[in-house]
């Protein structure tokens, strides 16, 4: 059940996105979707049967076995249910954050994120082009603050609903005007601000590395409001990476088995 409220929100985030680009669209995509789609979706399908196929619902299981015994930081003192479930959320996040910091300095975790940003464009389907290492990673990344922190179980549904929105939002290639974008970037990521993460200026990839909320990379001093070139005309993917041929489908799978870029 828990899989399937899951799967259903993420299908149905991805259906409005897509539509949305389609209406209007950000940016003129460099490279066809015939050829990025097939390659993008591909490795989502494969993440996908391996997650339901192994530890897909750990997360949420590791929440529920850590309240039935008591396990970490929430479950040990009594608070309300809401102020739990918001804690539980916040901290998730800063977690998360930290991940993705983490997988850009550490040279053996890169490995696995650079199959994120070679991508050569920068839409809905970049959200979920993972190498299946990273996301298995990420599982038990997540599974080990929820035991230390004791998030609470619904939380940890609602925080990979939102996780899994937030990311397939701030990855598309959508058209906001730059008035509203600004007032959403006091709270939550927009696409022109993810973008810069995914130029190919070290400096700019190096920056706003948050997902959901802005506050992270306020506080971490890792904010970046604009690119150096604009919106439209900024590189995309990793300088090392430019050629498509060499991006195909069984490449990105062997990327991290090879000499690492950067
Ligand atoms: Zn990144």
């Amino acid at each position: 059940m828990e899989t399937l409220i899951r799967l259903t929100a993420a299908l149905s985030i991805f259906g409005v996105m897509v539509f949305w680009e389609y209406l209007k669209p950000r940016r003129i995509l460099p490279v066809e979707r015939l050829v990025r789609w097939p390659i993008n979706l591909g490795l989502a399908a494969i993440n996908m049967l391996m997650m339901r196929l192994t530890v897909g619902s750990a997360a949420y299981l590791a929440a529920v076995d850590a309240e039935e015994n008591h396990w970490g930081i929430l479950n040990l003192i009594n608070l309300p249910d809401s102020l739990n479930i918001i804690i539980s959320l916040l901290i998730l996040d800063f977690a998360i954050y930290w991940q993705h910091v983490l997988s850009h300095k550490w040279p053996l975790l890169w490995r696995l994120h650079q199959v994120h940003h070679c991508d050569l464009a920068f839409d809905a389907t970049t959200a979920v082009r993972f190498h299946p290492l990273e996301i298995l990673f990420s599982m038990f990344y997540k599974v080990a603050f929820i035991y230390l922190i004791g998030a609470d179980a619904f939380a940890v549904i609602l925080f990979e609903i939102i996780l899994n929105g937030a990311a397939t939002f701030n990855h598309s290639n959508i058209s906001i005007p730059e008035s509203l974008d600004k007032k959403l970037r006091f709270l939550i990521v927009t696409p022109d601000m993810h973008r810069i993460h995914h130029s190919t200026i070290k400096t700019e990839t190096d920056s706003n590395y948050g997902f959901s909320i802005t506050c992270w990379d306020r506080l971490c001093s890792t904010y970046k409001a604009q690119p150096k070139y604009s919106q439209e005309q900024m590189p995309i993917g990793l300088d090392c990476y430019r050629d498509k041929k060499e991006l195909g489908f069984l490449n990105l799978c062997l990327m991290p088995f090879r000499a690492p870029s950067k």
